[in-house]
């Protein structure tokens, strides 16, 4: 790890990345050791190697699984479905699954063509769906906190585009962790300072069976275009993503982020159909998504 000047062997490995993430869970203030965690798993290796760091640490961690009917190529939905309940019952570990179609009556892709949202890319519905399922099922179980596996290559992501675009809102929103409001469960990211490759490790030397294809449809994607664009940034510059990152941190908690709170947050108010908290006038973007399309075949 040329940022940190170390070098392990994979049984300390295995040691250094739960210790680095408590310490990460206790300077962020993300939970304690009464709190139920509901971890978000889709069957990849950061969701995963985080279930597992959490529950190695002694947490109280069950994990979530959406069904989103992505069956294009491999069965991407189908395989990754597989290795998460393997996952699962190979450790004794309660899983939740939703299945977006059950519920629904449609998958996400049939979601995204007939809302004819996201330009042929069914991602933007995925997206407000996913966040949707994920409180709603939070807050339905009783779970404090829900945890997702956003490791450092996506967070500095989210920041280049949040930084190019000068998202004031994004911006203010984004860190490890985003206080729960009016019944929504907290929502942290454990592994936000860990690079994808650490946990690409980790995972390996776990010897967790994880999935490898990515979705069939991020190919292509703005968020890939930018990581790839912060690794040529790394490969020069080792450690810079890091840097990004974590002066943001440091720029957005000591309010030095040049932007002014109250012209750049939004009001927000809970949706009279389902009660999540919602900027736009009347129902939520996922309600009316959900009206727009429940009477089409
Ligand atoms: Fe959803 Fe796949 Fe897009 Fe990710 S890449 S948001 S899983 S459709």
């Amino acid at each position: 790890m040329r940022q940190h000047k170390l070098a392990l062997c994979a049984e300390h490995y295995l040691d250094w990345i739960p210790e680095q993430t408590e310490r990460f869970i206790k300077k962020y203030a993300m939970f304690d050791r009464d709190e139920k965690i509901l971890v978000a798993v889709s069957g990849g290796k950061d969701s995963l190697s985080l279930w597992d760091i959490l529950v190695r640490l002694g947490y109280r961690a069950d994990g979530l699984y959406l069904a989103l009917g992505i069956d294009a190529g491999i069965g991407y939905s189908r395989e990754s479905r597989r290795l998460t309940e393997k996952f699962a019952v190979e450790r004794n570990l309660t899983l939740h699954v939703a299945d977006i179609e059950a519920t629904y009556g449609k998958s996400i892709p049939a979601l995204a063509e007939i809302s004819r949202r996201g330009q042929g890319r069914p991602c933007s519905v995925c997206g407000l769906v996913k966040r949707h399922e994920m409180n709603r099922i939070a807050r339905d179980l009783g779970y404090d906190v829900l945890a997702t596996g956003h490791n450092l290559d996506d967070e500095a992501a989210v920041l280049f585009a949040n930084t190019l675009a000068w998202s004031e809102e994004y911006l203010l929103r984004q860190g490890p962790v985003l206080l729960g409001s009016d019944g929504l469960a907290r929502k942290v990211k454990p592994l936000c300072r860990f690079y994808e490759r650490e946990m690409t490790a980790y995972a390996i030397a776990r010897g967790i069976e994880y999935i490898y294809e990515e979705c069939p449809f991020a190919d292509g994607s703005q968020s890939i275009f930018y990581k790839e664009t912060l690794n040529r940034l790394e490969t020069a510059r080792p450690g810079a993503k890091l840097t990004f990152y974590l002066n943001f941190l440091e720029a957005r908690r000591s309010g030095n982020l040049f932007i002014d709170r109250n012209t750049a947050q939004i009001q927000l108010h809970p949706c009279p159909n389902c009660g999540q908290a919602t900027s736009a006038p009347g129902l939520c973007s996922f309600c009316r998504m959900i009206e727009k399309t429940k009477n089409s075949p």
